[in-house]
């Protein structure tokens, strides 16, 4: 039966928190969850590069006018990534502000057979962004210049250490938004986004990377710039490079500068915030969901219960509702005409309650409101941190199986004590669920229990073992689950073509 569906405006009137101080706080209250060394953690040996020494040192201190990190306190955070999952332990973090020392530093790390480690906003999920031994740090986060917004074409010419949140911010004075929005976006850097070829809460209405990336310049191992900075939106002047670095989880070159095609800021937005009591209903609300909203239907995003506790519980956020239910879906529509859109959704509401395929809801159209509900989806990758370990999964699969996989783990994984809770979310519209796995601390045999099976799985189904992460270091041994040999052979290949010395990223994305 459905209990209610409200319309709000005022239901959060507390004023939203900035995503900088969140992770500011997420960052102080997680500091006594350090994680094991990497090298001990998990079987992998060192290659064969160079020890930094004092001479190296002096070369950084003079290139970058002392903007290098040594001093190993200070060097720890860069070595540890967002959800504590790996910690390397390099003593030199470079912080350089243009292209040019971009590739002055790697010419000199290829020279001298020096690891490099790329790193943004270090938001990363796979472990990708920070050393698994002691490779210098090379990060982008005093490159942050914004070059240009043409507000008529919608591009976006910037350095790749700008934050998302703020290039948000820039573009919403020309009445342009960024093609992408993650629960990361104060902290992950453009650069970052690109390389990972980020997907998000947006991507069912405004497309992947690879469609809103016009552009990007990046350095190769050797220090040479390539220049693929095209604005145009159209351009079939041979292979298009630039796909190349995109998703390339810095393994292939230094992304220095990105042109992004943006969209206009919606001026009307809505916000539907759903209670459903199974999985059957999730999937024909989503059907109407697409056949009565149309165009305007911008994020689907599916909870379930178990997750929603992590919002409630670890982080105290409240739910628009006092009630629990099996499911909860987010969806937000995304429009021009506020009347034109109110129809739809109309339409929508009245639908999904006459078939009973919801058990409550609200409809928020205030902004306050809409920011507050989305923070019970936005911040639960910090919330499950809080259980202590998570073990975090991005995978891809048909959408009637999309959730099939939490039920069967929890099954698998339900004699073991030390596991808190098994459990899934994420971005139903684009068939990509995050499964969680947390529990007090890191353990072996519950790794050995997911680890391949969870694999295996998802390849049975003709699923995808990374839909928006990355490999990164958590998954190059599972890629031959997602990815033919043919196609292994030659991205090891071009790996070689674009580092033959191996000094970007070791240890990441391609299996050894
Ligand atoms: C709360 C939270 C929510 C998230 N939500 C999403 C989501 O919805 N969708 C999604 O796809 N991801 C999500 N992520 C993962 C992460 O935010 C994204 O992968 C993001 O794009 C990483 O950006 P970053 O600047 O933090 O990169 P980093 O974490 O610093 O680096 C990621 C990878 O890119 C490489 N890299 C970084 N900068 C460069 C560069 N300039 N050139 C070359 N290589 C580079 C690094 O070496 C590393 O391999 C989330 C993470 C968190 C913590």
């Amino acid at each position: 039966m459905i209990r209610c569906l409200r319309i709000s405006t005022t239901m959060f009137a507390k004023k939203s928190i900035p995503g900088t101080i969140l992770f500011k706080r997420y960052f102080d209250r997680c500091l006594s969850n350090i994680p094991e060394l990497t090298k001990n953690r998990y079987p992998v040996n060192r290659g064969d590069y160079a020890i930094l020494n004092d001479n190296h040192v002096q070369f950084f201190k003079n290139l970058l006018d002392n903007r290098i990190i040594t001093d190993p306190d200070e060097c720890e955070s860069y070595n540890i990534d967002w959800i504590k999952n790996v910690r390397g332990y390099s003593t030199c973090v470079l912080k350089p502000k243009t292209t040019e020392e971009v590739s002055k530093i790697l010419a000199f790390c290829n020279e001298n057979r020096i690891a490099v480690c790329p790193q943004g906003g270090n938001t990363g999920l796979v472990g990708g962004s920070v050393p698994v031994f002691d490779e210098v740090i090379l990060n982008t986060s005093l490159m942050r210049t914004i070059y240009n917004i043409n507000g008529t074409s919608g591009v976006l010419i910037c350095q790749a250490g700008c934050v998302l949140e703020d290039l948000d911010n820039a573009l919403a004075e020309h009445g342009l938004m960024m093609p992408l929005d993650l629960g990361a976006k104060g902290l992950c850097h453009i650069g970052g986004n690109v390389a990972t070829n980020a997907g998000g809460l947006r991507l069912l209405r405004y497309g992947n990377l690879h469609g809103s990336v016009l552009g990007v310049e990046a350095v190769k191992a050797d220090g040479q710039i390539i220049d693929l900075l095209s604005a145009l939106k159209k351009d079939n002047t041979g292979f298009h490079l630039k796909h190349l670095f995109i998703g390339s989880e810095g393994v292939l070159g230094i992304i220095t500068k990105v042109a992004i095609q943006c969209p206009p800021k919606p001026l009307a937005i809505n916000l539907a915030f759903l209670g459903l009591p199974s999985f059957k209903h999730v999937l024909k609300v989503l059907k109407q969901a697409k056949r009565d909203l149309g165009e305007i239907l911008a994020s689907c995003e599916l909870i379930d219960q178990s997750t929603m506790r992590v919002s409630t519980e670890n982080l105290k956020l409240r739910l628009p509702f006092p009630e629990e239910y099996p499911f909860y879906m987010l969806i937000e529509s995304h429009g021009s005409n506020t009347v034109h859109d109110e129809e739809k959704l109309t339409v929508f509401l009245e639908e999904i309650m006459k078939n009973e395929l919801i058990l409550n809801g609200i409809l928020a159209k205030a902004p306050s409101t809409i920011r507050k509900i989305w923070e019970l989806r936005e911040r639960l990758t910090e919330g499950f941190v809080l259980d202590g370990y998570v073990f975090k999964y991005d995978i891809s699969l048909p959408i009637e199986n999309f959730y099939s996989l939490v039920p069967v783990m929890q099954e698998r994984l339900s004699g073991l004590k030390d596991v808190i809770r098994v459990s899934g979310y994420g971005h139903l519209g684009d068939g990509n669920i995050h499964f969680q796995v947390s529990c007090r601390e890191f353990s072996q045999e519950i790794l050995q229990k997911i680890e391949p099976f969870v694999y295996e799985y998802t390849s049975k189904l003709r699923g995808s073992i990374s839909a928006e992460h990355g490999i990164g270091f958590r998954k190059p041994k599972y890629v031959h689950y997602s990815k033919s040999p043919e196609s292994i052979v030659i991205m090891k290949q071009l790996k070689t073509l674009f580092d033959p010395k191996g000094i970007l990223n070791p240890y990441k994305v391609l299996p050894p």
